[in-house]
């Protein structure tokens, strides 16, 4: 029996519906329209096209979307005066800085100077701290989505044995954070990780962060568990996962696939954040 896949395009395009409609509401009742800045240093392509497909989307749902463009060569202090300025306007309730920002600046100063209500990837060190403590946090976009997906698909995730292949302060470590905060019995798993295909042998849920094509083979999956792939690697076969869809897919119980799968739940999570931001600035209730 192959495996279920789980539509992540479709799941996010019902978020965004969601939030569209949220915002509507706090247009209309409270008058007031979600704002979200970008802050993109320098010309990365593909932070060229993240930036963009974020703009578009935020337009798409109703919200404001301010950008802001940087040369690659620009001083630490111009980003720091640009986040500064975005802080202090009241129709910004996100402020996104794309990463990676240039080699000659200090991300975690960066990070650190962005307004911590206003921080909807969750990167800032308030946040990972209160997520760390079961604290009301922003919770990063991508750990964020997969649980959605997870939760959507399980329901309960009470007991069940998790393993994350990755521990990024992106996705890896926030990832494992929630799966704790859903009372997941939670193992991280790393390049230093010995036999690794045995302690993925033992999970119930899957995620795999780790930036390396098809890692994952079917032979290390438990029946019926689930997996979430949030690899992007680009190959000369197009985009593929950490994992190997073809083989996973006939053991696993569900899958999400790249693409389509985890990568779109990022940006529906990051219009969702700044709603929430914007609700708790404004100290109305937020969406669920
Ligand atoms: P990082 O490079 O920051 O982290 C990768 C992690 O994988 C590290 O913890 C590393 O271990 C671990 N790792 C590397 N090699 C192995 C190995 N052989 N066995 C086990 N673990 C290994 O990556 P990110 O967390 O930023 O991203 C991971 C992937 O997710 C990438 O493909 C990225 O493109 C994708 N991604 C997708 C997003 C989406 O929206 N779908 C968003 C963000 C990322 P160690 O710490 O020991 O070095």
């Amino acid at each position: 029996m192959t495996a279920t896949i789980i539509d992540g395009k479709a799941f996010a395009g019902r978020v965004r519906e969601k939030v569209a409609a949220h915002v509507a509401r706090l247009k209309e009742e409270h008058g007031i329209t979600p704002g979200l800045a970008v802050v993109l240093v320098g010309d990365d392509p593909a932070s060229e096209v993240y930036v963009r497909s974020k703009g578009k989307m935020t337009k798409a749902v109703g919200m404001l979307s301010l950008e802001y463009r940087l040369q690659a060569d620009a001083a630490q202090d111009e980003v720091m005066r640009v986040v500064a300025e975005l802080n202090a306007n009241p129709e910004v309730h996100g402020i996104l800085v794309q990463l990676p920002l240039p080699r000659h600046m200090d991300e975690a100063e960066v990070l650190a100077a962005i307004d911590p209500a206003k921080d909807v990837d969750g990167f800032h060190i308030s946040n990972v701290g209160l997520l760390g403590t079961g604290q009301r946090a922003m919770v990063p976009c991508t750990p964020l989505g997969c649980l959605m997906m997870l939760r959507d698909h399980h329901g309960d995730l009470t007991g069940m044995d998790a393993v994350v292949i990755g521990r990024s302060n992106i996705v890896g470590k926030p990832m494992a954070q929630l799966l704790l905060g859903e009372s997941c019995t939670v193992t991280i798993a790393h390049s230093r990780t010995r036999n690794l295909a045995d302690v993925v042998r033992r999970a119930d849920i899957v995620v795999a962060a780790v930036g390396r094509p098809k890692m994952v083979p079917g032979d290390w999956i438990k029946p019926g568990a689930t997996v979430i792939d949030v690899g992007i690697n680009r190959t000369e076969d197009g985009l593929v996962g950490d994992v190997d869809f073809a083989s996973a897919v006939e053991v696993a119980g569900a899958i999400t696939p790249v693409p389509g799968g985890v990568g779109p739940m990022t940006i529906a999570c990051l219009l969702a954040n700044t709603v929430t931001a914007c609700c708790r600035a404004n100290d109305l209730a937020e969406p669920d």
